[in-house]
């Protein structure tokens, strides 16, 4: 144990105590893309005593550049990026708890999901659920560490409820550059950087550390410029006064288009378990069905539905949102 850490105990930082104390602490990570296989692989390294990883997707050729945890024969065995990475990290520490989640992280699940955690950590696509996280963040005292990653740059700035402004603070408003990876896309130096400095925060928030990183910091790995801007809170920004708007939510069926992909995710909050049996002997006659343990594929018109046990799809060969809750409400539930 103490020679596996000897490396950074040696650093004054962290010490035997600090070593102790990251032994002893729970981190959620969200989303397990770039910045989430990089914080994950750190954290494990560093002995974190459990890490939870949360994610919706799976693996496809195109995240390999970038996504340092997977590898082809995930690919193969058509595994979920949360299952793969638990896989592939109880190899490398077998002496902590590490936990892979398949779930799309949304207000009806984040507080059984974030609770008795430490803190967290985000690598998502998308600002609805990083304002999720930010309004659970708040309402229960949990710091996290925003990051975010397109083209040859990214960002990052920690939040630490009732001590420095959060993300409503910096972004009241959802950001609408309609940029994704898919568009601008991304070399991979970029999440490499930003989600080392997210885990390197994490150990630092988790150690009470005086040197966090208050401001937003910006880094450009093309143009080789790292940039400070300093955020101030601002008096009427709702999540900081306690209105926590996107955990609150909306009631009915959701769906998402998916950075990066021609595909739709839905979720019916009416459906939230789903039996594989049951629902391949409905969908067998009708089109082609495949399925492991982790979810159901099925192929109809054109379109490919993966079907979780939790009851979530993803359509793929879609970008039209109704059109994937049809196809949803038709074949699956609603
Ligand atoms: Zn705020």
């Amino acid at each position: 144990m103490v020679d596996r850490y000897s490396r950074q105990v040696i650093f004054p930082g962290i010490g035997q105590e600090g070593q102790r104390r990251l032994g002893h602490s729970f981190v959620v990570i969200v989303g397990c893309g770039a910045l989430g296989t990089i914080m994950a692989t750190s954290l494990v390294r560093a002995g974190i005593g459990k890490v939870r990883i949360i994610d919706r997707d799976f693996i496809e050729y195109n995240n390999l550049q970038r996504q340092v945890l997977f590898d082809e024969e995930d690919i193969k065995n058509q595994l979920p990026k949360a299952v793969a990475a638990e896989q592939h990290l109880k190899r490398v520490n077998s002496s902590i708890e590490i936990e892979g989640i398949v779930a799309d992280v949304n207000y009806t699940n984040v507080e059984r999901l974030v609770q008795g955690a430490d803190l967290i950590l985000e690598g998502l696509d998308n600002f609805e659920t990083r304002y999720l996280i930010n309004d659970v963040s708040l309402k229960y005292s949990i710091p996290w560490v925003y990051g975010g990653v397109i083209s040859s740059y990214g960002m990052t700035m920690d939040i630490i409820p009732g001590e420095t402004p959060c993300l409503r603070c910096l972004s009241p408003k959802m950001p609408s550059t309609g940029l994704t990876c898919d568009t601008a896309g991304v070399i991979n130096a970029a999440p490499f950087i930003i989600g080392s400095l997210q885990s390197t925060e994490a150990i630092k928030i988790l150690l009470g550390a005086k040197e966090i990183n208050r401001d937003l910091l910006f880094i450009d790995v093309w143009k080789g410029t790292f940039q400070r801007l300093r955020v101030s809170r601002r008096a009427e920004c709702p999540a900081c006064q306690g209105r926590y708007e996107f955990l609150e939510g909306q009631v009915g069926v959701k769906t998402s288009s998916l950075c990066g992909q021609n595909a739709v995710q839905v979720i019916s909050p009416k459906v939230t378990e789903v039996s594989f049996d049951k629902l391949a002997q409905r969908l067998e006659p009708l089109g082609e069905v495949n399925r492991n343990e982790f979810m159901l594929r099925f192929v109809i018109d054109g379109y490919e539905m993966f079907v979780f046990p939790d009851g979530r799809a993803i359509v793929k060969n879609t970008s039209d949102e109704l059109r994937a809750k049809g196809l949803y409400a038709k074949y699956i539930g609603s």
